[in-house]
């Protein structure tokens, strides 16, 4: 074991690394390959990662907070004609497009580093 490595004594510092893609033992390693592409073992604290099955619980999140997002908006849309069809089609589905790509990975982490939490208290 690594003496430097500075193992999170709260779960919130191993849920925030999570978030932010890194491994939450070190908060220094990556947890994810590509894009969502899980890690078996952090690369600098050599954290075992491969246990670690989020499963549906992240598309879950993303789809929860994307639709909280995206369906008021289709909505007032809807009910106030503001632009052309194809122009509230286009601009409900590129928020959409974003939201899932930069939510997907933050929800995984999240998930990932909350199961790493219960695995080790
Ligand atoms: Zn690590």
């Amino acid at each position: 074991m690594d003496e430097r490595v500075i193992e999170p004594q709260d779960q919130k510092i191993a849920l925030w690394r999570g978030v932010k893609g890194r491994c939450p033992r070190c908060g220094v390693g990556k947890l994810f390959r590509i894009y969502i592409s899980q890690n078996t073992e952090c690369s600098e604290c050599h954290e075992d990662l491969s246990q670690l099955r989020a499963d549906d619980a992240p598309p879950w999140l993303t789809i929860f907070i994307t639709g909280h997002i995206v369906v008021p908006l289709i909505v007032e849309f809807a009910r106030y004609e503001v632009f052309a069809e194809w122009i509230e089609t286009s601009i409900v589905l590129l928020i959409s497009f974003l939201c899932v790509y930069l939510i997907l990975p933050r929800a995984k982490g999240l998930f990932l580093a909350g199961l790493w939490w219960q695995s080790k208290h």
